[in-house]
């Protein structure tokens, strides 16, 4: 099974593209980023967005036997020519609002 099915069928990552795979000390991590085509705006859901750089975030996931593994997302930020608001694409493997509650 290659990567590229494990994480479509595994993690349910079908909207990601998979860039590659590092070893570090004991841990796997795999470099992912949303399609192209899949990307649209995180405020209206607009597809007309223009591409304002990368945020890189690590997400701890599902562990493949005894390696933690962590998915390295490369998140892009996107000016939205519909509403005009610039925001991060969502992310939807990861629910940040669960794991890190706002004080
Ligand atoms: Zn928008």
């Amino acid at each position: 099974m290659s990567l590229q099915s494990l994480l479509y069928h595994a993690f349910g990552l079908k909207d990601q593209d998979y860039l590659k795979t590092e070893y570090e000390s004991g841990n796997v991590i795999i470099h992912i980023q949303t399609k192209a085509d899949h990307l649209c705006c995180a405020g209206c859901k607009s597809k007309d967005v223009i591409r304002k750089g990368v945020v890189e975030r690590r997400f701890r996931t599902v562990s493949i036997g005894l390696k933690p593994v962590f998915l390295h997302a490369r998140i892009q930020r996107l000016e939205c020519r519909t509403c005009g608001q610039t925001l991060q694409e969502e992310i939807k493997y990861a629910d940040e609002k669960k794991s890190t509650p706002e004080p």
